[in-house]
């Protein structure tokens, strides 16, 4: 080969591993993405690092499992079909998932002694919460508490215990309506994690719900603030590690006011009216401190979900014995602006 034909066949080669490298370069350094949608009628945030953008696929597993499974609105829905049967006396059929979402429920009403309880729909359409703005004084104006007699009719219809699971088909009383409204955020948790694969890192933010993904990049643990229920800003820090899940049930997040009173979202099926508010009927002076919101961290997004719910109106002692059954951590803020804790990965500002 002449000296010639050899410089310009190395220049080629030379000029097509740059261009090479030019085009895959970006492809191999990590790059962030940060995304922000309105799913299962609450805020879903992404921040999230890696070479491809998974946030599009995120935000359609978190649209898909709404829409064909958790929304009671949403007529085709498993969870509209299921409610759809109530009183049938042949049932309905369950999907391998559905039953091992409902079995872990009834099994968390169980052990809290009722007072989480997806059965109480009747109840939730009563209080009219989901038209309620998530956190906004004042934007339900047409706002009264209904009567003690119509609350006692809809506890008629609600009652896990009423309900029966047999060769995975579930029956439900006339009337009863599942409502997955507290579950729904960590099961979508427990979702991304499976779907997301080992080089991405960050965090996935569900309403109250947040799951971290991987490692952060310089070594350092994930920080997750705690809202503060009686004021702007963070109450506390949760200090995580990767893949933990994080969720926070509060009487802050959807309310309404109604004569100096705060309605919240979250009900005790003991009484039927939202838990530890100062209701007119019930109410004295020295009724005991309650709860204002709790945190719960665990391993499990469903099981973080849940178990804020049920240890908001379990109030702390029983809260405190529940979650430690699960092995999951927990802080709770008082009514009184106090806090209780167990575990080690809560930090107070
Ligand atoms: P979360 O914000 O996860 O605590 O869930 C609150 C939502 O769960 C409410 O908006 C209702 O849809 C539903 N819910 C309210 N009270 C209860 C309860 N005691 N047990 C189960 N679900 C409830
Ligand atoms: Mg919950």
């Amino acid at each position: 080969m002449k000296k010639n034909t050899l410089i310009a066949a190395v220049s080629v080669l030379i000029l097509l591993g740059m261009i090479t490298v030019l085009y895959y370069l970006p492809r191999w350094q990590n790059k962030t993405y940060n995304q922000t949608a309105f799913v299962m009628g609450t805020v879903f945030s992404f921040s999230l690092e890696g070479k491809e953008d998974p946030t599009s696929e995120l935000l359609q597993l978190g649209n898909s499992l709404e829409k064909d499974t958790l929304s009671r609105r949403v007529k085709d829905s498993e969870i509209a079909q299921i409610n759809a049967s109530a009183g049938d006396e042949n049932g309905y059929p369950l999907s391998e998932e559905m039953e091992e979402l409902l079995t872990t429920c009834f099994d968390i009403s169980k052990k809290s002694e009722g007072a989480f309880d997806i059965t109480l729909g009747a109840l939730i359409s009563l209080w009219d919460i989901d038209g309620w703005a998530s956190g906004e004084r004042g934007d339900a104006k047409d706002f009264r508490p209904p009567s003690k007699a119509d609350i006692s009719s809809a506890l008629e219809c609600c009652g896990y215990e009423k309900v029966r699971i047999e060769n995975h088909r579930i029956y439900l009383p006339e009337g009863m309506i599942i409502d997955l409204g507290a579950v729904g955020k960590g099961l979508y948790l427990d979702k991304c994690r499976g779907e997301l694969s080992g080089n991405i890192n960050g965090i996935v933010s569900a309403g109250g719900s947040i799951l971290t993904v991987g490692e952060k990049g310089d070594g350092s643990d994930w920080k997750v603030g705690i809202t503060n229920p009686f004021e702007d800003g963070l109450y506390a820090t949760a200090v995580l590690g990767s893949d933990k899940c994080v969720s926070t049930s509060g009487n802050y997040e959807r309310f309404v006011e109604y004569e100096g009173v705060d309605y919240h979202h979250i009900l005790d099926p003991k009484t039927g009216y939202p838990a530890w508010i100062k209701d007119s009927e019930e109410d004295s002076d020295d009724q005991k401190v309650g709860v204002a919101s709790v945190t719960i961290v665990s391993d499990s997004g469903l099981l973080s979900d849940a178990l804020s719910t049920a240890c908001f109106v379990l109030g702390e002692e029983k809260a405190l014995e529940l979650s430690a059954e699960y092995g999951a951590e927990i802080f709770i803020i008082r009514t009184d602006g106090s806090s209780a804790t167990e575990g080690n990965h809560f930090l107070i500002k």
